[in-house]
């Protein structure tokens, strides 16, 4: 006889999946945008214009409503600690203490502990309370963790993979996240940071890029990046799209801009959404997919506006929008955090969820990594919930490796949070490295994640050359004795 189950709706699981209808943020509950006019929000020139980029101007927009203790912690990170300057466009701004299903917490106290606790904040405006006073940066953090400008083989073109390439045609973004993993050279330079410079002028750097492009038919995917594209003036961008178009060897093209969820009015003007009509048409002529990659945290970022700019874009032609998010402490990393921000990405705004990479080992980003455990855990703790083929991947980006699944680690020192990794191809600085695929590459979890014992190891060998010879031997010693 046939048993019938009862009703999968009333087992309890894990996680509740509910549909959310996404909603924008009045931004005229913040003082300083009390007379802002609709017109007005959703012009792109208009955003740019009224960016935050001092503390001053943040007490413009946001007032009393935030205790003076608060801009100066912010002033003091400004000072001691940032490696990205201040630049948040008020759309971002206005997703920070919603309170749409909430009432707005009071000014002052109340407001500020809300604030304080606000995921977008946590990484858009980083304060001096947030980072550790003990391991503010590891010991092995530095500018270019991922040695993407090592890997140059024309100025801002990296060629770290075997078929693909990553093109960074400028070094501006419309917005700065605190823990951008291209800190050495996106962006002004800050009290910590002298931000690298891209020397030649960009329509000679982009030609060089093509010119690599063309010579090396073994490339088929091409990332287009910064930065941020939106900051491109949009013929400049069509311009470069069309010649890297006519070469019949590219297949992909990904479209990286932030922007999207940071600034949708800049999506949403008619000639950028004209323009992106005429180069997916010559891309589907050409059978090449274009697709646009953005980087949204948090579910609270996502809103109607962001919603329609994903679907001009896809209505425009190109073939996908992919979220590539930043899996860090304090913003997404519980199970529930990244499902709500992936369901809300699928049904709010046709954006499929694709990556979330740990947070990169750049200096003063301790408080926002998380170990590679926990990173194992939450991709275990996500699978099932969404399809298949929006389930993101939680990825580490190794330095000298690229991207591995989280569960890919060869081995695991979790007593010294020290992961080991292999690789199965050669970087363009690796052409005659025999080793380069039967040596050990080493992720570092953060210190103050590890057990006591693993935290005093790091005390006694805080030198990070010292720290790192011993891991590798560590690692080989793991090895052999496996092999045994
Ligand atoms: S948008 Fe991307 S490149 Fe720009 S600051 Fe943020 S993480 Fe860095």
């Amino acid at each position: 006889m046939l048993r019938i189950l009862p009703n999968m709706s009333a087992v309890e699981q894990p996680y509740a999946y509910r549909h959310r209808e996404l909603v924008e943020p009045d931004w005229r509950r913040l003082p300083g945008w009390r007379d802002v006019r609709a017109a007005e929000w959703e012009d792109a020139q208009w955003q740019r214009a009224h960016c935050v980029k001092t503390v001053r101007q943040l007490h413009d927009v946001v007032g009393d409503l935030l205790t003076d203790d608060f801009y100066a912690d912010l002033e003091r990170d400004q000072g001691e600690r940032a490696t990205m300057s201040m630049l948040l466009p008020p759309q971002m701004l206005n997703t920070m203490v919603p309170s749409v299903s909430s009432p707005l917490p009071s000014a002052g106290a109340g407001y500020t502990a809300a604030f304080y606790a606000d995921p977008v904040r946590r990484y858009m405006l980083p304060v001096f309370s947030d980072r550790r006073s003990d391991w503010p940066s590891h010991p092995h953090a530095t500018r270019d963790s991922l040695h993407e400008h090592d890997m140059w083989v024309a100025e801002g073109l990296t060629h770290r993979y075997p078929t693909k390439v990553l093109a960074e045609l400028l070094s501006t973004c419309p917005q700065y996240c605190g823990h951008c993993t291209r800190m050495d050279l996106v962006g002004n330079s800050t009290a910590q940071v002298t931000k690298l410079r891209l020397a030649g002028k960009p329509a000679d750097r982009h030609s060089a890029i093509l010119d690599y492009l063309r010579r090396n038919p073994v490339v088929r995917d091409v990332v287009v990046s910064g930065g941020d594209v939106a900051n491109l003036p949009w013929r400049n961008l069509e311009a470069f799209l069309d010649e890297l178009l006519a070469i019949e060897s590219i297949r992909d093209i990904r479209l990286a801009t932030k922007a999207l969820m940071g600034l949708p009015q800049h999506w949403l003007q008619p000639d950028v959404v004209e323009g992106v009509t005429r180069v997916a048409r010559t891309a589907r002529s050409r059978g090449v997919s274009l697709a646009i990659h953005t980087h949204v945290n948090s579910a609270q970022s996502l809103t109607p506006l962001v919603a329609r700019a994903a679907r001009a874009m896809l209505e425009a032609g190109v073939r996908d929008v992919r979220n590539q998010g930043v899996l860090m402490r304090g913003v997404n990393s519980t199970p529930e955090a990244l499902l709500d921000l992936c369901f809300d990405l699928l049904d709010g705004a046709m954006v499929t969820p694709y990556y979330f990479y740990m947070c990169d080992m750049i200096p003063f980003s301790e408080h926002w990594r998380v170990p590679l455990g926990e990173a194992q855990r939450l991709q275990h703790a996500i699978m099932g919930y969404l399809p298949g083929f929006a389930t993101p991947r939680i990825v580490c980006d190794v330095p000298f490796v690229g991207k591995r699944w989280v569960h890919q680690a060869e081995s695991y020192d979790t007593e010294r949070g020290m992961s080991f990794w292999r690789k199965n191809y050669r970087t363009s600085i690796e052409g005659d490295d025999t080793g380069a695929l039967s040596r050990d590459y080493v992720y570092y979890d953060p210190i103050d994640t590890l057990p006591e014992s693993g935290q005093q190891w790091w005390r006694e060998h805080a030198d990070g050359q010292a720290a790192h010879e011993v891991a590798l031997a560590r690692a080989a010693a793991s090895r052999d004795a496996s092999l045994v």
